[in-house]
Parts: C-alpha cells; structure tokens; sequence
C-alpha cells in the first residue's frame, strides 16, 4: 500500500459504500494510519491509497501515539454553517497549499471500525479535515475548490506532478486507466456487495 498522488485516475473515482467491515478492512485501516503518520498527514482517505471505498481515518494532532484516531466509513455531513477560509495542502499533492472555503461547523454521521454509529458536531480544524477527506470520496481534491485566482498561482506546479505522471505511463511504470478501474472493481467486490 502506498500514497497516490494527482492526477492518479483512482482520486477522481467516486468511492463505493462500504458494507462489510472484517479483520481485512481493519489490517487495511491500520495501514492507511501508518501510511498518514510516517507522511505527517492529519487525515488520509481510502482512494489515497487506491482503494474505492468510502471511509478515511483522521488523527488531529498527527502525531502518533497523541491526539485522537478516528475512522469514518460511509461518512455524511450535513448541518453545514458557518464560512472560513483557510490554507490546506494535501498527501495526494506533496507540498502544495492553497486557501479553500469551508464551513465552519458540520454534522458528521458514520460507523466507526467497530460497526459502531458515529454521530458528532465538529467545528474549525476537525470540521475542515473532515470535509476534505469526504471530499476524496467523490474524487474531489481541494484544488477543485480553490477560487480561479488562487488556483492559478499553484498551477504551474500542480502541472508538473501531471507531466511526471504522463511520462511514467508512457514509460509503463503506472497502470493505465483501464486497469486501475479493473482493480477498483476487484475491491469493490470485496467490501461493498
Ligand atoms: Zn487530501
């Protein structure tokens, strides 16, 4: 298992539900918060590590062993209110930060690892964390929701991790899109049927 980055085919994908949680889905779970540490991430969703399934683990404080680990499958928010801007980056987009708009406070419900339900208001950084991380799950990245002029000064360097991408595909060191999804299918099979 490893971090994916743009414009890898799986981060537009549109994550399936999750509908079995067995001992696999926790060894993947337990993975994906090695992966986000050892990154120094604070949150990491599953089409990162290129895999179709709704649910991504967080950990505020991003630091191992402190704060608090959560994993939310099949997440939904709502209650959004509330407006803020602030800088994110991203695990998918090494070193890239731009300003995104957000709300403020949300409601998240979810099912823990356990099976269990979860059911919290959130606010500020925890709010912010689990809006970008839902928002993998659609195949969105947050550049997608940047305003064109902030977006514009990243560009260059977002292009360059597409031209890298480009030349190992046709270099043959990544799958093409045909066989990414034939995979996706695979895992899908797996914990969403
Ligand atoms: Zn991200």
């Amino acid at each position: 298992m490893q971090i994916i980055t743009h414009p890898h085919p799986t981060l537009k994908y549109k994550s399936k539900s999750v509908v079995r949680i067995n001992a696999e889905l926790k060894a993947i779970v337990d993975e994906m918060f090695e992966l986000m540490y050892e990154a120094k991430g604070v949150g990491l969703a599953a089409n990162q590590v290129n895999l179709p399934l709704r649910l991504f683990v967080a950990n505020p404080s991003g630091v191992k062993g402190d704060g608090e680990e959560f994993v939310f499958i099949n997440p939904v928010i709502s209650k959004g209110t509330g407006n803020e801007v602030a800088d994110e980056g991203c695990l998918s987009l090494p070193g890239i930060y731009g300003p995104v708009n957000r709300s403020k406070s949300i409601h998240v419900e979810a099912f823990s690892i356990d099976g269990k339900s979860i059911s919290l208001d959130l606010d500020d950084f925890m709010a912010r964390v689990v809006q970008h991380e839902t928002d993998h799950l659609d195949g969105v990245m947050f550049t997608d929701r940047m305003v064109e002029h902030s977006l514009q000064t990243i560009q260059p360097e977002i292009e360059e991790f597409e031209i890298e991408y480009r030349s190992k595909l046709a270099d043959g060191l990544v799958p093409d899109e045909q066989t990414v999804h034939a995979e996706l299918t695979e895992w899908e099979a797996k914990f969403c049927k």
